[in-house]
């Protein structure tokens, strides 16, 4: 399967706020962003049951940095799709937020219930997290079976 994860809200805190992986010394040099207690250890665990691994973001970070970060907390992200990649690959009249089938995404992982409502919409499943949730990733497992 290919699974993406949304990255705002859903793995970094914003608006949402959730307890945060401690940074290491270079992650901090490197001003890498916090991710979410338990994103390493469940993108690591997709990756050794052979899925792949991508961020589906509606930011325009550039992708080769959030590799680059991932890349530091130790994931090789297999994509990065941010705002322009989207753009440029999904071209819906009714202009979807997210489109992972425009990415042969299996699942897609978001806090956002519109997301998940498009997904109801177009077809495409998705796993909304909320920001309370501290079994989130074992969820996430327990789906992805
Ligand atoms: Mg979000």
């Amino acid at each position: 399967m290919i699974i993406s994860f949304d990255l705002d809200d859903t793995l970094i805190p914003g608006t949402k706020k959730f307890d945060t992986l401690e940074r290491t010394f270079l992650q901090k040099l490197w001003k890498v962003e916090r991710l979410r207690i338990g994103t390493i250890e469940l993108m690591k665990t997709c990756k050794a049951k052979g899925h792949k691994v991508y961020v589906y973001t509606t930011s325009y970070r550039p992708p080769r940095k959030i590799w680059w970060m991932f890349y530091l907390y130790g994931i090789k992200l297999d994509k990065v799709i941010n705002q322009q990649v989207h753009n440029k690959f999904v071209r819906i009249p009714a202009k979807p937020s997210k489109y992972p089938p425009a990415f042969n995404i299996d699942l897609h992982i978001d806090d956002s219930k519109g997301v998940e409502m498009e997904g109801n919409h177009f077809n495409f499943r998705t796993i909304i997290v909320s920001e309370d949730n501290l079994n989130w990733a074992e969820d996430i497992l327990a789906a992805i079976g």
